[in-house]
């Protein structure tokens, strides 16, 4: 009896103890990459549920979007869309919209029919088309040749041969859609990651995120570390699906000009409030390179870029130049063009 009473006791008082307020994290491949979420919990309980709930929306965006599974909505596009309107969810509609969105304002750098040519590569493989099959299916690469009807939320393809895939926006915007979930549940810091594209809520108890960018050619350096709170960070990289041939590097940022890999710069990270901006935008800031990126991302306040050229140097845009690199005394410091804000 005794023993029973002081088995209920403890029950009583484990229960009854003050959850502990911690960082939780947790790691997942979703989307075929790492997806990583990390908050601040006041209870255990409630942050595992909120992280639960974060993956679960990953996925379900994954079965909506995801070119590699033929019964996503956006495979059935991609399959009958030449031969009649494919109706889809408002929700993928919607972002495919916002995809003509930016491929208007990039002049074409950003566009989803890049894999209307995109897929003639197989880079796990080593697989990449010749001239002349590349010369064939450009034409198809034109995202004014989609369709979009509005009212019954319809894709159809103007073009023979044309294909979409939304691997340059979607992890962006699941990232968004997982900290509008965290940010319903009360959570005031947390950290969501796709791949390259992460969004953060708050900071880490007074001091902000250091986010890192890593050297192209070494994942273990970092070649600069930029401080962020309440924002979106992008990376497009051409290490992370690559091969070489021929002193070539055949990586998966595609100009949709050429239906070449774009060689402008090793990596371009966008900063913004939100990552399906960040994620559409390092895609075109890749593609574009730093001069003509920078005179679109210098027109919009809210963004920010970082730059990693092949020659190694790092390039800010004027928002993020740092102010240690002025000399001591110094004063204001002239405002930085594209050409002359590189640091050391
Ligand atoms: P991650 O997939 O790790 O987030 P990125 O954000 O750099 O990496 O996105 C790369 C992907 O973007 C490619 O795998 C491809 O699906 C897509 N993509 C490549 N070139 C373009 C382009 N010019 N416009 C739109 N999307 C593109
Ligand atoms: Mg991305």
């Amino acid at each position: 009896m005794t023993h029973i009473a002081a088995l209920l006791t403890l029950v009583l008082l484990i229960s009854a103890a003050p959850a502990r307020a911690d960082w939780m994290e947790r790691t997942e491949a979703i989307m075929g990459t790492r997806c990583y979420v990390e908050l601040w919990a006041d209870d255990p309980l409630k942050g595992n549920d909120a992280i639960d709930a974060v993956m679960a929306e990953l996925r379900r965006i994954d079965n909506l979007m995801s070119h590699y599974k033929p019964e996503s909505q956006l495979s059935q596009i991609n399959q009958y869309g030449n031969e009649r309107p494919v109706q889809v969810d408002k929700e993928l509609f919607d972002l495919i919209k916002l995809s003509t969105h930016y491929s208007q304002i990039t002049e074409g750098a950003f566009d989803i029919t890049y894999a209307s040519v995109g897929y003639l590569y197989d880079y796990p493989r080593h697989i990449h088309p010749t001239e002349n099959q590349i010369r064939q299916a450009l034409p198809a690469v034109n995202w004014r040749n989609m369709l979009l009807d509005e009212e019954h939320h319809t894709v159809r393809f103007e073009h023979p041969g044309m294909r979409i895939d939304l691997g340059g926006i979607g992890k962006g915007y699941a990232v968004d859609r997982g900290i509008e979930i965290l940010k319903a549940r009360g959570t005031t810091r947390a950290l969501v990651t796709a791949g390259g594209d992460s969004r953060i809520i708050g900071d880490r108890m007074g001091r902000p995120w250091l986010v890192a960018i890593r050297h192209p050619d070494n994942p273990n350096k970092v070649v600069t570390r930029i401080p962020l709170a309440d924002s979106a960070v992008s990376t497009s990289g051409d290490y992370e699906r690559y091969f070489d041939e021929g002193g070539v590097r055949y990586h998966h940022i595609i100009d949709p000009h050429t239906g070449h890999s774009a060689s402008k710069v090793r990596s371009a990270t966008i900063l913004a409030p939100t990552a399906t901006q960040t994620d559409g935008m390092s895609k075109t800031a890749f593609v574009l390179g730093p001069e003509k990126a920078l005179e679109i991302i210098n027109r919009m306040p809210e963004y920010d870029a970082v730059f990693v050229l092949p020659d190694g140097r790092v390039l800010y845009s004027k928002g993020l130049r740092p102010a240690a690199s002025r000399p001591p005394g110094a004063g204001a410091a002239p405002a930085p063009t594209a050409a002359n804000s590189a640091q050391p």
